[in-house]
């Protein structure tokens, strides 16, 4: 049975203290969702802080993104390394505004995957195509690309560790939604393009939705078959929202 996850990228919001209220507050929460991983994913700065409130829960930590390289003159960065060491166990890579805002290439990504799965942290990969793709009929080759010059490259047991999301990038923090016929289709495309790559491991792996998620649409987007659970963008900053939503099973 593939898990149930629910992910939230707080992204480049909350203060110090902002981010270990909310994280205790998740943390507090989680009971209510029973069978559903919980993930938060805070600002590099809060990781160790968020760690100590996410202690004695079953609530898990995540980095937004890693550096490239394992470690040395690169003023800014923070290794894979860094964030295993901070009791983060999850690591997002390749969300579209690090593919937009800072040039992330596949082989930038392909290099991130390799650094994170060899400090045993789990990648939360990120796929999804721009409006103008959809809108020209070239999303599922645009994803099929991505996943291809990237995850493709890894071992099979490297690629049974990874979770994926689909994040269309013109749903994302836009309040427009995948219906949840659009989700289920790609979700169910992209578990086929891995069981042609992966065989059977594709069948066990989590494959969660983001783009504007929230209370109100969550069920009927977590109601599909392919569709594992969501990353969270602006909802997880809520935690009311955060927890309604991982309710939404
Ligand atoms: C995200 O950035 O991963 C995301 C899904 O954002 P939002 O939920 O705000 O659209």
């Amino acid at each position: 049975m593939r898990k149930k996850i629910v992910a939230g990228n707080w992204k480049m919001n909350t203060s110090a203290e902002q981010g270990e209220e909310l994280a205790a507050a998740v943390a507090e929460r989680s009971g209510e969702t029973d069978g559903v991983l919980l993930i938060v994913a805070p600002p590099f700065t809060h990781l160790t802080k968020v760690a100590d409130k996410l202690k004695g829960s079953a609530v898990q930590l995540s980095a937004q993104n890693c550096a490239s390289e394992k470690s040395g003159a690169y003023t800014g960065e923070v290794s894979a390394a860094m964030i295993a060491g901070t009791g983060a166990k999850y690591c997002i890579l390749g969300h579209s505004e690090r593919r937009e805002y800072y040039g992330e290439t596949d082989a930038t990504l392909n290099r991130k995957l390799t650094l994170c799965l060899a400090e045993s942290l789990t990648p939360i990969f990120c796929v999804g195509e721009k409006l103008n793709e959809r809108e020209s009929g070239a999303h599922f080759d645009v994803v099929r690309t991505q996943l291809s010059n990237t995850l493709f490259n890894l071992s099979d047991e490297d690629f049974a560790k990874t979770i994926i999301a689909y994040e269309p990038v013109w749903a994302i923090g836009t309040g427009k939604t995948a219906s949840p016929e659009q989700a289920q289709e790609m979700h169910a495309f992209i578990r086929k393009t891995l069981f042609e790559k992966f065989g059977d491991k594709a069948l066990e792996t989590a494959i969660l939705y983001g783009g504007s998620c929230n209370p109100g649409n969550a069920r009927a987007l977590f109601s599909n078959s392919d569709v594992d659970g969501g990353l969270i963008g602006g909802a997880s900053l809520k935690v009311d929202d955060f927890i309604a939503i991982a309710k939404s099973f």
